[in-house]
């Protein structure tokens, strides 16, 4: 037997509702402030992911599906999801648009990492990306989707977290003082952070080797070093949170892992899951645009993660949606009316009912039993007395409660 790649899931038919629903108050969710899907390819030519996500990156550096195609090409299956989106918006001339221009996705991710309790090779985001805005209201705009989203799905827990990591003119002077802080450690630390050192010291602080971790513990932060802009981003910002009732903490150590992040960041961090609880993760990015060749245009988004959303609802028993079964099914008593039943599903779904009728060639007994695994609704027997009359009874299998009506009739009495 050929077994699944390592890291990746199936989600089996009984599962797929819980998706279904997840996705479904997720579009929900972005339509109501005004965001619109945008599609991208699952894979793109490697060089948007180096310079959009950044060479010092873990994920670039260590997690990418790339490989050469039969072209000679080198492709990469996306790591994340905005780049794509970047390069999407500059393709096709978004940037004409009014703005702001909002927009959201929903993905499969790819990244070669140790699979473990939330953190897999395949995994699927919903993520926001809004374009054209440098004003803070896009940032809580970006961050109450996030946190509506998990109003609706009945989630007070994750907690918002954010920081500002400033814009190049500041990072030039934050970095100075964290080399500082950090050269007499550094041969203490781990390989990629010894390169990171000089490539791009902040990522440091992203690291999850324990001994790095406690080396950076008491770093400078970047609040510290802060511009007079981007000090009055961030605080109108959270001026801003603050009147839209929505809970948040000032971490200055939340960095984020991408390179292509300037001013805000945060993460929604829960812990329902364990060791992986940020569900959701986002910021400010605006040099990206310009950096994968567009001009250059404001932006801020997120990623959220969906296999850690679910893994959250499932460990709170929150509510996923309900197992999807057709409303009703019908059980020819014999052979001899196995065609009148196939012909009576048939006229129940041109009126849009869920139906089902046996074509396994079951007994009558075998089918209740089949009926009852699966949990339909409704149970209508069709026998030859069923037939002659055109009158059948609909039995409600909660309560078992049965109602006669005409065959012809059995969509009405089912609304
Ligand atoms: P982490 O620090 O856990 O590695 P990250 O910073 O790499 O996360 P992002 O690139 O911000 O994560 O991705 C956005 C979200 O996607 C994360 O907050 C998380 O919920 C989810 N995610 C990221 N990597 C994985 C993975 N390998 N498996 C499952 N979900 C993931
Ligand atoms: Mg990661």
């Amino acid at each position: 037997m050929i077994n699944i790649p390592k890291g990746t899931k199936d989600v089996v038919p009984d599962a797929a509702y819980k998706w279904h629903y997840l996705e479904d108050v997720v579009r929900k969710t972005a339509a109501e402030f005004g965001f619109k899907e945008i599609r991208t390819p699952t894979f793109e030519h490697t060089e948007l992911f180096l310079r959009g996500v950044g060479e010092t990156t873990d994920i670039v550096n260590k997690e990418m599906y790339t490989f050469t195609d039969k072209g000679d090409r080198s492709i990469t299956l996306k790591p994340e999801g905005t780049a794509g989106v970047a390069r999407a918006y500059i393709e096709n001339c978004l940037g004409d648009m009014p703005q702001p221009v909002k927009m959201y996705y929903l993905t499969p991710v790819f990244r070669y990492e140790r699979p473990q309790a939330g953190r897999l090779r395949e995994h699927h985001q919903f993520g926001v990306e809004l374009y054209g805005s440098a004003s803070p209201y896009a940032d809580a705009e970006v961050m109450l989707v996030a946190k509506t989203l998990f109003d609706k799905l009945g989630l007070t827990e994750p907690v918002l977290n954010i920081n500002s990591i400033g814009c190049p003119e500041c990072r030039k002077k934050y970095n100075a003082a964290l080399k500082e802080y950090l050269a007499g450690n550094i041969d203490k630390m781990c390989a990629s952070c010894r390169e990171r050192f000089d490539k791009n010291p902040l990522r440091i602080l992203d690291c999850k080797e324990p001994g790095c971790k406690a080396i950076t513990a008491s770093a400078p932060k970047t609040l510290e070093y802060l511009c007079d802009d981007c000090r009055a981003h961030f605080e109108k910002l959270q001026s801003i949170l603050s009147s839209a009732g929505v809970e948040f903490r000032v971490n200055p150590s939340v960095v984020r892992g991408l390179d292509y992040y300037t001013g805000t960041v945060f993460e929604f961090i829960s812990s329902a899951i364990g060791a992986q609880g940020t569900v959701c993760g986002g910021g400010r990015y605006n040099n990206l645009v310009s950096e994968v060749g567009g001009k250059p245009t404001p932006a801020v988004g997120f990623g959220m993660g969906l296999e850690r959303l679910i893994m959250i609802l499932e460990n709170l028993n929150l509510y996923l949606g309900e197992p999807e079964t057709p409303t009703i099914y019908i059980a020819p008593t014999s052979e001899a009316e196995a065609e009148a039943a196939f012909s009576v599903v048939g006229e129940l779904r041109k009126k849009g009912v869920s139906a089902e009728c046996d074509i396994m060639g079951r007994s009558l007994k075998a089918q209740m039993k089949y009926a009852g695994k699966r949990g339909y609704a409704f149970v209508a027997v069709m026998g030859a007395d069923e037939i002659n009359s055109g009158k059948i009874k609909i039995k409600r299998m909660s309560d078992g409660v049965e109602t006669e009506c005409a065959i012809s009739d059995i969509a009405e009495v089912l609304r």
